[in-house]
């Protein structure tokens, strides 16, 4: 995996990702005051906006562009047979050794073949221990007493909140087969290697579609998935020769699934899973048929009412890890000559509107002569329909570059002229390109460009 980094020719780095989210307030350390929690991380102001955008985004494209697409908010704590049913407290495991000398814990697959069969550290060359099975379920207990009638499971994917509510939805929603419910939630896991700032993480959310169908057009819709999935991130702008097919070999295939492929984004570090589209078969439905006693047949009402157990086609997607790719992939670097400012380079995150943390930022030229509360008074407008920022402080030139560093797609510059005549300036991000524009047509202008835009750099 490593020498996928080589293919990387973006002008991004882990560091200076993490550095820029940082200082702009995008993402900070969990608890950093006290030293930092390792697989936790907080969402600043800008990246709260960012992450509910792109899962706003995802939630539109899953359920209000579907008429066969609910949606759910199922709970984190859920019944401990429900992990024993879908096979987490057996099979959620990562095999681990742990080096005696330098008491590093690394997991088994990730350590070169020569140190394992040497046994030997591959960063103190002290001595491993044997490969054992470390479960990645975070347990904790319910109620006063610490036994093991009290055991709780943290969820670690929110799949199964969807898998006990299908029959509620069929009978709450009249659902037919095919559909699908969609969820977005939180998700935990004990990894052992949290590294690469929010790619891995003890604590994510993700963004799950489990679609349910007859089993034999299981395998059509599972292509019909994996089209619209990846069709998804080119609505979205993404780089698309950052983005390639994996599909799983035998040895990766999970215990439920009959064929699965990753969507892999090419970070700074090289090629990494992105999402998951996994044909499930029905695997979930039958287990909790077993283990719930409750039968989770399909009957379908349409067709002599025939019984069978549905397939699941699910399609799986970090949040977290979808706004790290977001930040890399929106990251640039460039040499500008551009007037009003004496630096000649400049960092910009080319978001796409739609999930740009602020959509338009209004700057008066000049603080004085009534400017500043001419564009106060503009912001006040568009703020109803859009995610606005207001910036009076500093050169013009300056300001442009705080904008572009937080991604914002549009500037509106307040001036003397916009006294006289109502037009104000629009400046673009991506081109630095300015127009002119009326001030009563200015929302629209926004809405156009939005709905049209194309990433051209
Ligand atoms: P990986 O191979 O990266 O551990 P996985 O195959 O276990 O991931 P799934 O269980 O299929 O992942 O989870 C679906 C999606 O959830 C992944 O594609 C990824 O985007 C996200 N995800 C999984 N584990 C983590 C994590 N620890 N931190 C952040 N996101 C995660």
């Amino acid at each position: 995996m490593s020498d996928s980094a080589n293919e990387y020719k973006g002008k991004a780095t882990m560091e200076k990702i993490t550095s820029l989210a940082k200082r702009r307030g995008f993402v900070f350390q969990s608890s950093e005051i006290y030293g930092g929690q390792s697989g936790a991380w907080d969402y600043g102001p800008l990246g709260v906006e960012l992450k509910n955008r792109i899962a706003q985004f995802w939630w539109k494209e899953m359920t209000q562009l579907h008429d066969d697409i609910v949606g759910l908010d199922a709970a984190i704590l859920m019944h401990p047979r429900t992990w024993e049913a879908s096979g987490h407290v057996e099979n959620f495991t990562d095999p681990l050794v742990d080096c005696k000398k330098c008491k590093a814990r690394f997991r088994t697959d990730m350590v070169p073949e020569e140190n394992l069969s040497a046994k030997k550290c591959p960063e103190c060359e002290g001595e491993l221990t044997d490969s054992r099975k470390f479960n990645l379920m975070f347990s904790t207990h319910i109620g006063p007493a610490e036994d093991s009638a009290s055991l709780i499971y943290i969820r670690p994917e929110t799949a199964q909140g969807i898998y006990v509510n299908y029959k509620n939805i069929i009978q709450s929603n009249r659902m037919k087969i095919p559909f699908g419910i969609a969820q977005i939630g939180k998700a935990f896991r004990n990894e052992i290697v949290t590294k690469n700032f929010i790619f891995r993480t003890c604590e994510f959310e993700q963004m799950e579609m489990q679609y349910f169908v007859k089993p034999g057009t299981d395998e059509e819709w599972f292509n019909e998935w994996k089209k619209r999935r990846w069709a998804s991130y080119e609505k979205l702008g993404v780089k698309m020769d950052h983005l390639r097919w994996h599909q799983h070999g035998p040895d990766e295939l999970a215990h439920y699934a009959k064929d699965a492929y990753d969507i892999q984004y090419l970070f700074p570090m090289g090629w990494r899973e992105l999402e998951g589209i996994h044909n499930r078969t029905d695997y979930d439905l039958s287990r909790h048929t077993e283990y719930s006693g409750k039968d989770m047949q399909y009957i379908d009402q349409e067709n002599s009412s025939e019984r069978y157990i549905p397939y699941i086609i699910e399609t799986s997607a970090g949040l977290t890890r979808n706004v790290l790719m977001t930040l890399c992939d929106a990251y640039d670097e460039e040499k500008v000559a551009d007037k009003g400012n004496d630096d000649d380079s400049r960092t910009v995150l080319r978001f796409h509107p739609t999930v740009a943390p602020i959509t338009v930022a209004v700057l008066p030229l000049m603080k004085k002569d009534g400017l500043a509360e001419l564009a106060q008074d503009i912001r006040s407008e568009l703020k109803e329909d859009f995610a606005t920022d207001y910036d009076q402080g500093g050169a013009i030139g300056r300001r442009y570059r705080r904008q572009d560093e937080a991604g914002t797609p549009f500037c509106v510059t307040i001036d003397y002229e916009s006294k006289e005549n109502h037009s104000v300036t629009l400046r673009f991000r991506d081109s630095m390109e300015q127009v002119r524009v009326n001030r009563a047509e200015l929302a629209e202008r926004l809405r156009k460009e939005i709905k049209e835009y194309k990433r051209s750099c």
